[in-house]
């Protein structure tokens, strides 16, 4: 198998029909395929125009879960089941164009991941603005530089999804969890279209949750194997701050000074009880990483060749 296509997909009945048919026009150019569509708990008859599709053609499968589970795990769902050398996603709305997928599977020669770059974008200037500034500071902060993290549109060598486990609304970052496995990431500029049919199913309340996604991909790609590198230094400096504050009252007393009511003693103690609150978190934080760690979760072996010609 060539290529699996896969398709999260919320209530999208009116888009099916015709991203279907438009997949079967493209995909035979490229090789052999299938179409996984992910029925992400779907209310409307998104279901019943699946199991026709289904019916009709031998490519497609349908995988279906009984509520609504999120598009991180719609994603995750159909990348366990994807067979194909090359796996494609795409979102169901007709807003991605099935005719960009031969350009990214090329791309794939140079990297390992390729992400669609919607330009120019046909979303409203509500949408746009505020995923400008998440891309800037997503792409600032983790060092993968493409200009739009969270393009539906997107292809990946199978060895990639097959070490992704997202969960929550990860699919935002997911080039930069790539990345941090050590997979090359690219980009292609693509053709975007507004939407046709429905409405969108993210609202605006997305930007506030993007931000602490972003805080969770951060941790997760930098700390989550050295949680006291993340809270130790935050706890030392209050530890400190705590401390010289009391050495310098506690000479102030032994001066004469009387300290019991003084506020800068209040905040000394808080600092104090603060930074040792933030090492005790990190220290937490590490028993827990110890506990689970095992040697193969990175997805950043490889077997080599001379690794392998080396133990004999
Ligand atoms: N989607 C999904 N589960 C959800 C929300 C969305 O599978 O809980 C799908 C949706 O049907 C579409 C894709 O994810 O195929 C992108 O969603 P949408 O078009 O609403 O997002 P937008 O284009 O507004 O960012
Ligand atoms: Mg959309």
């Amino acid at each position: 198998m060539d290529i699996s296509v896969v398709i999260p997909l919320y209530n999208e009945e009116e888009s099916l029909p015709e991203l279907h048919r438009r997949l079967g026009e493209v995909l035979p150019g490229i090789g052999s395929y299938e179409i996984i569509f992910v029925d992400d708990g779907s209310t409307d008859g998104s279901l019943k125009v699946l199991e026709r599709l289904f019916a009709e053609d031998p490519r497609v499968r349908v995988h279906s879960f009984r509520r609504n589970c999120g598009k991180s795990a719609a994603l995750a769902a159909g990348f366990e089941k994807a067979e194909g050398e090359y796996v494609v996603t795409m979102d169901a709305d007709l807003q991605d164009d099935p005719a960009e997928i031969p350009s990214l599977i090329a791309k794939l020669d140079e990297c390992d991941l390729v992400s669609g770059w919607k330009f120019p974008r046909r979303d409203p200037l509500s949408k746009r603005i505020p995923s400008k500034v998440i891309n800037w500071l997503t792409a600032k902060l983790t060092g993968v530089n493409i200009h739009d993290m969270n393009c539906g549109l997107k292809a990946y060598k199978n060895e990639v999804v097959k070490g992704l486990s997202l969960y929550g609304e990860q699919h935002r970052f997911i080039p930069a969890l790539v990345h941090a496995s050590g997979f090359k990431v690219g980009e292609v500029k693509v053709h975007h279209h507004p939407r046709k049919f429905g409405h969108t199913k993210f609202g605006a309340k997305r930007f506030m949750e993007g931000i602490f996604d972003l805080l969770t991909v951060l941790f997760i790609t930098r700390y989550i194997k050295k949680p006291l590198h993340f809270f130790g230094i935050p706890g030392l400096v209050l530890l400190l701050a705590g401390g010289c504050t009391l050495a310098y009252l506690a000479i102030g007393w032994l001066m004469g000074r009387w300290i019991g009511g003084r506020p800068l003693f209040t905040l000394a103690v808080l600092l104090v009880i603060l930074g040792i609150q933030f090492i005790s978190t990190g220290l937490l934080g590490e028993m827990l990483t110890s506990l689970s760690y095992t040697k193969h979760e990175d997805g950043v072996e490889r077997e080599l060749s001379w690794q392998k010609t080396d133990k004999k």
